[in-house]
């Protein structure tokens, strides 16, 4: 390899957290030699090369809240600093999110805006104001033909959130990747990790067959530290701090030996739609005042309906991207293990079922939008990616144990949360005990670990 084979931190994933945890890292120490390691050709290409992409700072968590809102923030900084980042394609373009709701879920949503601290930027909406919506259904009177179960809840009111929208991610991954690099970060791409390694320390005692520490070393202090990094091809880099970005694969190199994530990962799958049904929402001019418009005009928002289903405006493709959450139909895990294969064969078509669309998504659109079943809409492309679901729908940020920090269990919504996460990295590498985020606040680094986890569970998870 090219790069030096010892390197004071070594991270795992060019996915936005270890992105953002590597500039962030450059930045706060930048004494350190750091490598970022990934098994893919470039950046960017695990998850975040799947997702929907959106961004937004209604979360029910007051934490998810400042960690997402912080670094939309630092994202809009970006794009007010740099050209590139705003013509041709914007970074960010904040044309709001729209919440459709039934009556049950109507209190709490309200609760949330009338909060007098950490104010919202969104407001409620009355049925009157979303009859303009192209095709709407507000009280449907079936799922689907012959089914026997009670109509869905009718839409009896909305929420429209201001500091929202759609964030384009290669020019964030191109931007914390190339930025990184100038600060004098190396990067290894096409490099899986199999395993972290504790052989070549002359200190630990392993045991012959599994090549593993034995456990009475835990009990002495500082002893027990990770010695390298093996990749897949039989080279390794030696290192005594490792940062585990590695997304929903993260637990493969970490389990191995009794790290703990507390994380699930789950599949999760998109389908690009066309047609004349499509066209009509995307001309839609909403009675909205979103951040960003079309020369002027409100443009159709990104739609979250009362089963969850969710519909994204892709205006420059004529397209919208249809989604639901699952955890449901999708075993717990990935197909791919880089610790057992030494290589990562992430094929984001594979994950995504088209049949699935038929089956599991329309009918969570249709009774709302019934066009959505018949042929004024056209399914393109389907494909998918993994969330990394944690317990409660925030992020965790472990204490560093053996020399090893895993950050991850974005739940669906990492990029959004990338830039501040990746500053609590480079915090916690630090030494120290809070982070400071783009938006100046202070954040306690064990509110995300596991051991002292001080969290609001988060209820809205898109
Ligand atoms: C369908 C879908 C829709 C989504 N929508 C949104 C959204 O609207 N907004 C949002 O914020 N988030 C969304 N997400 C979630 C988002 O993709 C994740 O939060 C984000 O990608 C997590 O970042 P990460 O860096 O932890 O993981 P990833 O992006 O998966 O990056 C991990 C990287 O680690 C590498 N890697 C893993 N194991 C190894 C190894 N052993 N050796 C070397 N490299 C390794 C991978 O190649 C990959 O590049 C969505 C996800 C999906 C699947």
């Amino acid at each position: 390899m090219e790069e030096k084979d010892r390197y004071d931190v070594v991270v795992v994933g060019a996915g936005p957290l270890g992105l953002a945890s590597a500039f962030h890292l450059a930045h706060e120490l930048p004494e350190l030699s750091v490598l970022v390691v990934d098994a893919r050709s470039s950046p960017g290409e695990g998850s975040m090369g799947a997702s929907n992409s959106m961004v937004r700072d209604l979360f029910s968590s007051p934490e998810n809240r400042l960690l997402a809102r912080s670094s939309i923030r630092f994202y809009r900084s970006l794009m007010d600093e740099q050209e590139e980042l705003r013509t041709p394609v914007p970074l960010l373009d904040l044309f709001g999110y729209l919440w459709l709701l039934p009556e049950s879920e109507r209190g709490a949503f309200h609760e949330l805006l009338g909060r007098q601290t950490d104010p919202l930027d969104a407001r409620a909406l009355e049925p009157g104001e979303l009859r303009s919506c192209p095709g709407i259904e507000l009280a449907p009177s079936r799922w689907y033909e012959d089914d026997r179960a009670p109509p869905p809840e009718p839409i009896t009111g909305g929420v429209f959130a201001r500091f929202c929208g759609a964030v384009a991610p290669e020019l964030l991954a191109r931007f914390y990747f190339e930025e990184a690099r100038r600060q004098g970060v190396d990067f290894l791409f096409g490099a899986c990790v199999q395993r972290l390694s504790f052989e070549g320390r002359e200190e630990i005692l392993l045991h012959e067959r599994t090549r593993t520490p034995f456990a009475f070393q835990e009990h002495v202090k500082g002893r027990l530290r990770v010695a390298r990094v093996d990749l897949g091809d039989g080279r390794s880099v030696r290192t005594e701090r490792v940062v585990v970005a590695a997304g929903a694969w993260a637990e493969k190199l970490l389990y191995p030996f009794g790290f703990a994530t507390a994380c699930a990962p789950r599949a999760q799958s998109l389908f690009s739609l066309s047609g004349a049904a499509v066209d009509e929402l995307l001309d839609w001019e909403p009675p909205l005042d979103p951040i960003d418009t079309a020369g002027g005009k409100p443009r159709m928002p990104f739609l979250v309906l009362p089963t969850g289903a969710t519909l994204k405006p892709v205006f420059r493709q004529r397209q919208i991207w249809a989604a639901q959450v699952d955890t449901v139909t999708h075993p717990v895990g990935t197909l791919e293990d880089p610790a057992r294969d030494g290589r990562l064969d992430f094929d984001m078509r594979r994950l995504g079922e088209r049949e699935a669309f038929a089956t599991d998504l329309a009918p969570a659109i249709t009774p709302y939008l019934p066009s959505f079943g018949s042929s004024r809409v056209r399914l393109e492309r389907s494909w998918g990616g993994y969330y990394c679901m944690s317990p409660d729908g925030l992020p965790v940020l472990t204490v560093e144990r053996y020399g090893v920090v895993f950050v991850g269990g974005d739940s669906g919504s990492g990029i959004m949360k990338a830039d501040a996460l990746g500053r609590l990295v480079a915090a916690r590498l630090a030494g120290r005990t809070h982070g400071r985020l783009a938006s100046g606040d202070s954040f306690l680094l064990d509110k995300l670990s596991l051991a002292s986890r001080e969290v609001e569970p988060e209820r809205l998870v898109l």
